[in-house]
């Protein structure tokens, strides 16, 4: 292996996240100060770079195998696995001053088929049907081949997670999803606060450097090929060069501008999106001549709290919970796909819904304690309570209750077809959280092939350009399934670092 003379130096890397809000990132890029006043959040890889070799020069470059763009599950994914392939010289790109991206945010879990975890718990499930179910939750705009390569190789990176120690072997169903695949952390918590710190340790472990708040700005070329990026780091412009670079760079969910230049209709929505998700992957590789396909495919999801902008896991309607818009009454199947939900929704009056659920839909999500404290669950002693509390009328919202057990109680048909996570709720406390469409996902990106190559229009790999995660395009067609993401980023952001170790071997 032809290896670079690698200059770099170690940023300080800080252990694993127990807990991260989206407050408490949002705080992480825009207030520094206060943020280091949060210091018992144990934040990952927050602490400045502490480069040595910093020449502050272009044209004195430091040079590496790959270079990895991003610390979200795809770039730390990838980073693990090309060094575990032999590929030692590399080191990870974040421009933020915490790590992990949306990636941090990601509640429902990974969905994954013919998992080890499904089979010890008696679910019989199969790569096609995982495959067959997201093509057509992408109403068959997704592309065959990267889908069945991602669902085919599900259980293949739940198997490598945990023997990175990242074990989700709670199974729950995501809407458009008719098995129960979607992986979770043995309690139930969000995914995104297990695997971001998981990974992080992970990368620890194998002292691959992260250099924190380090922005690429630029691919470099040489003819066809990548050969390096060019960076801001310290508030100086440099150049690293690099036989491969990965963009792992996410979405773009937080960047207005380019939200409304692809989807003009957007303008104004709240988002999901931690505030480094601006699509610079996608200006950097369009610019290095990678097409971009889908580009408005960007996901709204149903269930967002629009005053924190907190996501309501989709585990939650999974679990049991119901949506009733302000009159109390339900109006569509809530575990039907995301696009959907979202489109129901915006037709209730006031164009949100109350997010209802019980005292088990409450246990059984811990990622429902992280709402309630961050102030956005109303609680009422029983149905009467609620019903009170959110200001609708009682009768009303306990008829739909009624009619809701009934489903599951007595066999009757829902009127709405809702046939997946119909668990009657059982008498005593009630929640809700209102919530309404928010921007969540990019759906569409560079287009790559199974490679993890970057492609150009006529379907070539760009030399030294490899993407993945968010910021790729086409598998997920025009609507993500819940759960697919994780699974996107893991199983493609373990692929792309094993074939560019073997492409430098
Ligand atoms: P994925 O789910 O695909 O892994 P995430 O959103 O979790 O995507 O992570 C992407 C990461 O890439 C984020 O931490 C984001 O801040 C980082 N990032 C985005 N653009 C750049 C850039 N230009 N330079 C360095 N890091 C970037």
């Amino acid at each position: 292996m032809q290896t670079f003379g690698n200059h770099t130096s170690r940023t300080n890397q800080s252990e694993a996240t127990p807990a991260l809000t989206r407050r408490s990132f949002v705080m992480g890029a825009g207030a520094l100060g206060a943020f280091a006043m949060l210091g018992g959040l144990g934040l990952t890889g927050c602490a400045p770079t502490t480069q040595t070799a910093d020449t502050g020069e272009e044209g004195e470059a430091e040079s590496f195998d790959a270079i990895i763009v991003g610390t979200g599950g795809a770039g730390l994914s990838a980073a693990i696995a090309a060094y575990d392939k032999g590929l030692s010289n590399i080191v990870i790109l974040e421009k933020m001053a915490v790590n992990g991206g949306n990636t941090n945010f990601s509640s429902s879990g990974m969905n994954a088929s013919e998992t080890k975890f499904q089979k010890e718990q008696g679910i019989e499930d199969s790569n096609d049907l995982f495959a067959q179910e997201t093509l057509d939750g992408g109403h068959n705009t997704g592309d065959e081949e990267l889908v069945k390569f991602m669902c085919d190789n599900s259980a293949g990176a739940i198997d490598w997670l945990d023997s990175l120690g990242i074990k989700l072997d709670n199974i729950t169903l995501t809407g458009g999803m008719s098995v129960i695949r979607c992986h979770r952390p043995t309690d139930g918590s969000a995914v995104g606060l297990t695997l971001v710190p998981g990974l992080v340790a992970a990368v620890n472990e194998r002292d691959i450097p992260i250099r924190m708040s380090c922005e690429a700005t630029e691919l470099v070329k040489d003819g066809d090929a990548v050969v390096g990026i060019k960076v801001k780091e310290g508030g100086k412009a440099k150049t690293l060069n690099a036989r491969a670079v990965i963009l792992a760079t996410g979405g773009l969910g937080a960047n207005q501008e380019m939200v409304t230049k692809y989807r003009p209709d957007l303008a104004g929505y709240v988002t999901t999106n931690q505030p480094g998700a601006t699509g610079d992957g996608y200006t950097m590789a369009e610019a290095a001549g990678a097409e971009l396909v889908q580009m408005d495919q960007i996901q709204i999801h149903p269930t967002v709290e629009q005053e924190t902008s907190t996501l309501v896991a989709e585990g939650v309607r999974g679990g049991g919970a119901i949506l009733v818009n302000a009159e109390g009454n339900r109006f569509f199947d809530e575990m039907s796909t995301r696009d959907k939900v979202s489109a129901a929704e915006q037709e209730q009056p006031g164009g949100f819904a109350w997010c209802v659920f019980d005292q088990q839909v409450y246990d059984n999500n811990k990622a429902i304690a992280k709402y309630d404290a961050a102030g956005i669950v109303q609680t009422g002693a029983d149905v009467a309570a609620l019903a009170e509390a959110i200001e609708v009328d009682a009768a009303t919202l306990q008829a739909t209750i009624d009619a809701y057990n009934a489903i599951t109680t007595d066999g009757a048909t829902d009127e709405f077809g809702r046939t997946e996570g119909c668990i009657a709720f059982t008498p005593g406390a009630m929640y809700a959280i209102k919530v309404a469409p928010g921007i969540h996902h990019a759906m569409g990106g560079i287009r790559i092939n199974a490679n993890n190559e970057a492609l150009d229009a006529s379907g070539n790999p760009i030399p030294g350009l490899y993407a993945a995660g968010e910021v790729t395009g086409g598998i997920h067609g025009n609507n993500r399934i819940g759960g697919n993401a994780v699974c996107d980023i893991e199983v493609f952001g373990k692929n792309v670092g094993e074939v560019v170790a073997a492409a430098l071997a």
